[in-house]
């Protein structure tokens, strides 16, 4: 008799930084003959279902489905980032209602920051185009009572062939690695090993090591971020962000920090404060504005995660949280230096442009990146102008995502390791990375791409098939 196995179909739905959304197509053996020859009960789960970012007119990406949207059984989400969230909405819109498993903080800031933040940006997007828009206060409300909120290191039992676990991660606050356990009788289980984004570090909370038991399982199938996959901690340029501020303070200038509102402008808040009464003099005023950026803030002080002793009090001293936008005006046109911290992290919305617009021209000011920056965006823009009296700065030491020789030994412990599936990416890095992963490990290293059809059984990826995009079914 033929040996009986799951077998699982991924589709990697993006295959660039943004837009993440993974779609397996789970067949457990039956015994009534279906369309896969001797497999019938299907199960279709989802991982996340991000929105693309970064770039201009980028609407029809953000309004579509390679697959049914209806059909999955049950979700999951991996954290609290747009491109991991942002397509949830309109899902909605579409019909999908299955129930999404997260975890109690990433629940907590999309139920009361991120989903009302989407609303009220989908509403004005569609207002300006005089378009109806794509989802509704009807769909944000259905997300929020299909959000599961789950424990960390619990297991999520979703039927009897189907459990996953939430593990730490350092990538921002609720973020998890997720364990997803295929089982069937008979059969061999199948482990997949789900980083999401991902840091093995955070400065306001800590980040537990996986348990041993999760490195005994059999055949574990790792899909690893590559965001950071082509750099090493040793290529990055020295920290640089707290000796341009103090430097420009005392040049008399006000500086003006665009961050993302969502554990940057935290980290950033976090940084100028341990700089306080060193070199960073106090009596300097930070000013924090952007609506979502508050929200955020406002849920780091009040608990949302077990955060560290030790980072409670991480506002700065002289902090004034912007509450009145007329105040943006005001600060622009007062030559005091100063710090401006704001939202959005690109530059290209919210209070950020606003203060760009205000100071581009400023002799008197810097403009300092402190996230990736998409040459499209604002901040991208503003950094290639060789006109503007502003000086720009940027970092890579904020960086929330683990470099190369993190991810390098993420798969180093387990002991059954069958296949390394790398995205979330540039090519570039997630080649690098499979460089990498190819040299050090005795596993099939695949590169997914939204173009095919990945069929996984408990031996690890057995076929890579073209897709059609049109069925998303493999072309056999
Ligand atoms: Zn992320
Ligand atoms: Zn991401």
């Amino acid at each position: 008799m033929e040996n009986k196995r799951i077998l699982v179909e991924l589709t990697d739905e993006k295959d660039g930084v943004t837009g993440t959304a993974q779609y397996f197509y789970t067949h457990f053996p039956g015994t009534v003959y279906a369309p896969m020859a001797g497999y019938t009960k299907n199960v279709p789960f989802l991982v996340d279902c991000g929105s693309f970012q970064g770039i201009d007119n980028i609407d029809h990406l953000n309004s579509s489905f390679n697959f049914d949207i209806t059909s999955p059984e049950f979700s999951i989400l991996t954290h609290a980032h747009l491109d991991h969230y942002g397509m949830y909405p309109f899902a909605v819109s579409q019909g999908f209602r299955a129930p999404i498993f997260t975890t109690y903080s990433t629940k907590a800031f999309l139920s009361e920051v991120f989903l009302r933040d989407c609303l009220s940006i989908e509403t004005r997007r569609a207002k300006k185009l005089n378009e109806t828009p794509k989802y509704t206060e009807y769909e944000i409300e259905e997300l929020k009572h299909s959000m599961i909120p789950c424990d960390f290191h619990n297991k999520i039992k979703i039927s009897d062939n189907v459990s996953i676990y939430f593990f730490s991660n350092g990538h921002v606050p609720g973020a998890a690695i997720t364990l997803v356990q295929l089982s069937y009788p008979g059969c061999e289980d199948i482990n997949f090993v789900i980083t999401g984004d991902y840091n093995d570090r955070n400065d306001f909370f800590e980040v537990k090591p996986l348990p041993e038991w999760v490195y005994e399982l059999k055949n574990v199938i790792i899909i690893i971020e590559a965001t950071y996959g082509g750099i090493k901690s040793s290529d990055l340029r020295p920290k640089c962000f707290i000796d341009n501020v103090v430097a420009a303070l005392s040049q008399g200038k006000t500086c003006i920090v665009p961050a993302f509102s969502f554990g940057r402008i935290q980290e950033v808040l976090y940084k100028l404060k341990n700089a306080q009464g060193r070199r960073l003099n106090p009596k300097f005023e930070t000013y924090l504005d952007g609506k979502t950026a508050i929200g955020c803030t406002n849920l780091f002080l009040s608990g949302a995660f077990k955060m560290h002793s030790r980072a409670k009090n991480f506002l700065p001293e002289n902090l004034t949280i912007i509450e009145d936008k007329n105040l943006r005006h005001f600060l622009i046109d007062d030559p005091t230096p100063k710090i401006i911290v704001s939202s959005s992290g690109s530059g290209s919305y919210g209070p950020s442009h606003t203060y760009i617009k205000g100071y581009s021209n400023n002799p008197n000011s810097i403009v300092h990146a402190t996230g990736h920056i998409f040459p499209d965006s604002k901040l991208g823009k503003l950094r290639d102008d060789a006109s503007i009296a502003t000086q720009f700065f940027d970092t890579d030491e904020f960086s929330a995502h683990a470099k190369q020789e993190v991810l390098g030994e993420f798969p180093r412990p387990f002991k059954h390791l069958k296949s390394i599936l790398i995205h979330h990416g540039e090519l570039e890095s997630k080649n690098d990375l499979a460089y990498v992963y190819k040299e050090t490990y005795d596993a099939s290293v695949h590169v997914l791409s939204s173009k095919y059809v990945y069929q996984i059984t408990s031996d690890g990826v057995i076929a890579t098939l073209h897709r059609n995009l049109n069925t998303n079914v493999p072309i056999r």
